[in-house]
C-alpha cells in the first residue's frame, strides 16, 4: 500500500536567480543579506559571474533604515 512514490522533486537543485543579470544559477553566491524591520529576511544571490562584481557582503542592508526619534534631533 505503501509504494514508494518517486519525488522529482527532490532532485531539484537549489537554484536563484541572480540578482545582477537576472539568470538561474545553479550556483548561487550570497552577495547580500536583507534585513526587515519584522519577519525574516532574505538573501541576494548572484551568478559566480556576477558574483566578482559585488563588493563583499555588507553587514545589513536596510530597506527601511530606522528614523531618528523625535526629541533626540537635540532641539530641545
Ligand atoms: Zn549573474
Amino acid at each position: 500500500m505503501s509504494e514508494p512514490i518517486p519525488n522529482s522533486t527532490s532532485a531539484r537543485k537549489p537554484v536563484r536567480m541572480c540578482v545582477r543579470c537576472h539568470r538561474i544559477t545553479d550556483a548561487p553566491v550570497v552577495v547580500a543579506e536583507v534585513h526587515q524591520n519584522s519577519g525574516p529576511g532574505w538573501n541576494m544571490y548572484a551568478c559566480p559571474q556576477c558574483a566578482s562584481h559585488f563588493p563583499p557582503v555588507p553587514d545589513v542592508i536596510d530597506l527601511f533604515p530606522s528614523r531618528r526619534g523625535p526629541g533626540e534631533d537635540g532641539a530641545g
